[in-house]
């Protein structure tokens, strides 16, 4: 999000989120919305077989405790003012106060008039979770309609092929949406994959037939992206401020004369696409683009401090990235905002056996939260099954 848009303080929760029974005087009809929609429960020792309860106690932790003011806790999440001023509300029977109002917008209740819970998630995580959400695929339920045949009792053959189905029901909302076209996602603002390559090393597709003088000839092979901003970097002044990767917010990539021209209007995001460490040399040229800015050649991209390093590796070390191993650390980190718990911790195997960590422990103990993410539910999943599982947690 632009940083316009951004929620980042404490000041900014209580004018979009409340978590309060609103004054019936003041305002009628929200407190009937509240009343209506935003209550949970009752749960608990008056009901124990809401949906929420699990193990005898409410998941979702209702009531919460009174709270004076709005607050963050130490794991980034808020804390909502519940403030303990005697206001409360009678449903079924139960009484409830400001502990047991969900979240809400007042804006959003008015208009839609239903319930919506609104929770401030300003974390780099809530975007895995919610990647997470849209690709787990649909809920789904086998539901059928058959005859019950009560008068004569004869054996009926039981079709297994029948019995089993794999379908998918679509409301007529969502079907008539679909027939129509329309878009079910966009993305803003764009996003401009960055290639990079070692020297003499730029990727090129040919047909089988193709006469290798007039391969070697084309336009590609001399002005890959990549190669443009060093050659872009020679002629603008401004390009020399930037890294690759904050490139695209100042320059715009020219397909048909293949070259970086400076932007006129509106930006875009620069993604350098990851590289696995064991690739070695792509890997430490890949750290050093998120480090130097305006190189001209790729001669500048290793010459460190008025040195010239023979490799990118070197060129890292030069720079002290690698010695504490900080990089790796942030290599797992940054993998964590896409990659489940099993892809990084198969990351962190290859660092190991590919011998390039100083010191692995050093590591372990500063990404374990995020190699370990996943491995209670996997753990529960087990438990559930019968059979035997063995554990190898590195
Ligand atoms: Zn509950």
């Amino acid at each position: 999000m632009h940083k316009d848009f951004k929620l980042p303080t404490v000041e900014h929760i209580d004018p979009v989120i409340s978590a309060e029974i609103p004054n019936e005087k003041d305002d009628p009809e929200l407190h009937e919305l509240v009343t209506e929609f935003m209550i949970h429960g009752p749960c608990g020792a008056e009901n124990p077989k809401c949906p929420c309860m699990i193990d005898n106690k409410c998941s979702k932790n209702y009531p919460k405790n009174f709270s004076e003011y709005t607050s963050i806790d130490s794991n980034g999440y808020p804390i909502y003012r519940r403030r303990d001023n005697g206001y409360c509300v009678e449903k079924s029977g139960v009484k409830f106060d400001n502990r047991s109002v969900v979240p809400y917008n007042k804006v959003l209740l008015r208009r839609y008039q239903a319930r919506i819970n609104v929770e401030w998630c300003n974390q780099a995580a809530s975007i895995k979770y919610l990647f997470k959400y849209i690709n787990k695929g649909h809920d789904r339920a086998t539901v059928a309609i058959v005859p019950t045949d009560t008068d004569n009792d004869k054996e009926v053959a039981v079709d297994k092929i029948k019995l089993y189905y794999d379908c998918r029901y679509l409301s007529a909302c969502e079907a008539s949406w679909r027939i129509f076209g329309y878009d079910v996602h966009y993305r803003t603002p764009s996003v401009v994959r960055l290639p990079f390559h070692l020297p003499g090393k730029q990727q090129l597709v040919y047909g089988a037939d193709d006469d290798i003088e007039n391969v070697l000839n084309k336009p590609s092979v001399s002005s890959s992206m990549f190669l443009g901003w060093m050659l872009c970097n020679q002629q603008y002044e401004q390009a020399r401020q930037l890294t690759y990767v904050e490139f695209p917010i100042k320059f715009v990539w020219k397909l048909e004369d293949r070259r970086w021209e400076p932007r006129k209007k509106g930006f875009s995001i620069g993604r350098i696409h990851a590289v696995s460490p064991t690739l070695g040399e792509p890997y430490f040229l890949r750290i050093l683009l998120n480090k130097v800015k305006g190189p001209k050649s790729f001669e500048e991209i290793h010459t460190i401090n008025g040195h010239e390093c023979v490799t990118f590796r070197d060129a890292c070390y030069a720079l002290g990235l690698l010695e504490d191993d900080k990089e790796y650390i942030d290599a797992i980190e940054e993998a964590s905002y896409a990659g489940s718990g099993y892809y990084l911790r198969h990351l962190f195997s290859t660092m190991l056996t590919s011998n390039s960590l100083s010191r692995p422990s050093f590591v372990w103990d500063n990404t374990w939260q995020f190699l370990s993410d996943g491995i209670l539910y996997n753990q529960q999943l087990r438990l559930k099954s019968p059979g035997k599982f063995y554990y190898i947690i590195i």
